[in-house]
């Protein structure tokens, strides 16, 4: 039976740590292609699913969002790929196409979407399906595993550097991982000054981050040399909201670019006066992913990443959780 199984990782919920399975590889349904999965990036949401931060988790689930893959098999219907494609699979999985959200061009709103590794099965799997219309092509400058990283720290981090506005050219990034170190590179490109935020005492991310350009680097509870015109938060620590607030000018933006955030402790009205905003940035839409899959090869983003086998998801878990990763963990299949 080895032409019909694969490995995978699988999240059984009572157990914290993932356990490798034997499984049926999917079949893909109408509208699927099956993907033989070549690299699949680890990503702090998958975290969040794994310590039961986020509610909605599908039973006996495989996670894993940042999928790049090879077309081995199509559903019926399908006309945009054909084996042999490499395609990369995002969070968002599929959304309903008719509400008010979809229908506004907010498709990372609509209230029935469907979300690859946490309400759909995900890639760390030696096979996984999609549904044709949420998966990209990817560029041939990209291998499989400098791929993986864009398709969510950089897409979702991409919406978030977006939704911070046009007029900003001193640009804070809380939490110096894998989406902060795919955003210096781009808002460099675009010439903004970039003042990158580590945990405190992290100097090995805040070496990274000089390393890729960033004019300042230091502790999240640092002061910078400059007012900053936004502030991007990738780390989920709600204490760094007024922090991030109390360093940005009026008029600017706080994007907190995660899924889940500790409480935001109360702080004084002052930070927030003078016209200065702070919202969130929720999942991604394929506009997003167009976008910035078309400008990620001309900037170039080159992403770093350390390598995992795919057995190995859990340790890679580990060292996300720790701080011990520059860039983004990957999970490779054999
Ligand atoms: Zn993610
Ligand atoms: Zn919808």
């Amino acid at each position: 039976m080895a032409g019909s199984t694969m490995h995978a990782m699988v999240f059984e919920g009572a157990k914290a740590r993932l356990q490798l399975r034997q499984l049926a590889r999917p079949v893909p349904g109408p509208g699927q292609v099956r993907l033989q999965v070549r690299a699949c990036a680890v990503c702090r949401t998958d975290l969040h699913v794994i310590d039961r931060e986020l509610p909605n988790a599908k039973r006996a689930l495989i996670p894993g969002h940042e999928i790049v893959g090879v077309v081995d098999r199509l559903g019926d219907g399908v006309t945009r790929f054909e084996p042999g494609d490499r395609v990369g699979v995002p969070w968002l999985g599929w959304t309903c196409g008719q509400c008010r959200y979809c229908r506004r061009g907010q498709e990372n709103l609509c209230p029935a979407a469907k979300f690859t590794g946490y309400t759909l099965d995900g890639g760390y799997a030696e096979y996984a399906i999609a549904d044709e219309r949420f998966c990209f092509p990817i560029d041939t400058g990209y291998d499989d595993a400098a791929a993986a990283p864009l398709l969510c720290a950089g897409l979702i981090g991409y919406r978030a550097y977006r939704l911070a506005g046009e007029k900003v050219a001193c640009l804070g990034l809380y939490g110096f991982g894998a989406a902060a170190h795919i955003l210096t590179q781009l808002a460099i490109h675009e010439g903004k000054r970039v003042f990158a935020f580590s945990r405190p005492g992290d100097r090995a991310a805040q070496q990274f981050a000089l390393q890729l350009g960033a004019v300042w680097a230091g502790d999240s509870d640092a002061t910078p040399p400059q007012a900053l015109d936004a502030a991007l938060i990738f780390a989920p620590a709600g204490e760094l909201v007024p922090k991030a607030l109390a360093h940005t000018v009026p008029g600017g933006s706080v994007v907190c670019g995660g899924i889940h955030m500790s409480d935001i402790p109360a702080f004084p009205y002052s930070l927030l006066w003078g016209e200065r905003i702070v919202r969130s940035v929720a999942n991604l839409t394929r506009a997003d992913g167009t976008a910035f899959l078309a400008l990620a090869p001309q900037v170039p983003v080159r992403t770093q990443v350390q390598l995992f086998p795919l057995a190995q998801a859990n340790e890679a878990l580990d060292c996300l959780r720790a701080g011990r990763l520059q860039g983004a963990a990957v999970l490779t299949m054999a």
